[in-house]
């Protein structure tokens, strides 16, 4: 693919033999399927950071109410040149599409990593590898997900459809933001957003009829906060449902009879964990090739991401 989307990614995902024992973690998935479609950018913190290969084994201890990064066995502490890497690489990772992590991580893990207390005792698990929490706190917008979570099909759909829905974001709004740059956007993913959060879809939408109640740069930072976060959630049959009942709407018209009836069956079947969502989506973008509608086809939601990649087949 042409013009592949810049993503971060844990460099032992690449299977660069970067672990604190000099292994690796590589995701065929990612080198093999991903690959295809994101250019990846590789970061190691811990390498970057000075620490080496082998390095002694670290993981997250709590002082009061700070979180270091200590040598599990022994006292060594690499917090600060851990937050040296931090400050100096961060400002870097700005114009990333999303960011996959590896789990289990004190640098780079997203969620449920291990926080010990002085004495070296686990005390909880709901920590954030130091990287990670530093990454998604200057990005809030940046879809970030842990490379296990990626066998999970829902979770990885959505994902990868997070990722180009951003990189439309920084392609096509935030490179040149203007009203009309922000309006378009807003009208190609409407779809989307209804699925995925129609409470936020409310919300958006009356936020952007009156542009100049605030200055645009403010506006379109609250909007695509919005707007991200309501893409977090995964979509339902039932929403999927709604908003294909939307979209046929439109369509009925320059539909035949049977055709209609066929695309209400399926719509039903799919709603009753029958079918995958790629066969009602395929009757509607059937119709929508064959009598099209100018206002669907712009609609990200018949086509948020490449075919190929098969991710429809199994949601
Ligand atoms: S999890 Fe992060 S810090 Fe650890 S080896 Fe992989 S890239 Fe490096």
């Amino acid at each position: 693919m042409e013009n592949k989307i810049p993503v971060g990614i844990s460099a032992c995902l690449l299977g660069r033999e970067v672990r604190h024992d000099g292994g690796h973690k590589h995701s065929r998935y990612c080198t093999e399927v991903l690959a295809r479609h994101f250019e990846f950018h590789a970061v190691c913190p811990e390498l970057e950071s000075g620490m080496g290969v082998p390095r002694p084994a670290i993981h997250l201890r709590e002082f009061g109410t700070e979180v270091r990064l200590i040598e599990s066995k022994g006292e060594r502490d690499f917090s600060a040149p851990m937050e040296q890497f931090i400050a100096g690489a961060l400002p870097r990772l700005g114009h990333l599409r999303g960011y996959i992590l590896m789990a289990k991580s004190p640098s780079c893990g997203m969620e449920r990593i291990k926080v010990h207390n002085q004495a070296g005792r686990v005390i909880r698990r709901d920590g954030r590898g130091l990287f990670a929490a530093a990454l998604m706190q200057a990005y809030p917008s940046m879809p970030v997900e842990e490379e296990g979570r990626l066998n999970d099909d829902q979770l990885k759909e959505n994902f990868i459809e997070r990722v180009f829905v951003y990189d439309d974001w920084l392609r096509n709004v935030a490179a040149e933001l203007t009203p009309k740059a922000l309006i378009d956007f807003h009208t190609r993913h409407k779809f989307q957003l209804l699925a995925h959060n129609e409470k936020i879809y409310r919300q958006l939408g009356p936020l952007l009829a009156d542009l100049k109640a605030q200055p645009l740069e403010a506006l379109a930072d609250t909007y695509i906060r919005g707007f991200m976060t309501a893409m977090t959630r995964l979509v339902s049959r039932g929403s999927h449902v709604n908003a294909m009942q939307h979209l046929a709407g439109y369509l009925k018209d320059g539909m035949p009879a049977e055709d209609r009836k066929m695309l209400g069956e399926q719509i039903e079947a799919y709603h009753r964990g029958e079918l995958p969502l790629i066969v009602p989506m395929t009757l509607l973008r059937m119709a929508q090739r064959r009598e099209p509608i100018a206002y669907l086809s712009i609609q990200d939601y018949l086509s948020p991401y490449p075919e190929e990649l098969g991710l429809r087949n199994r949601v």
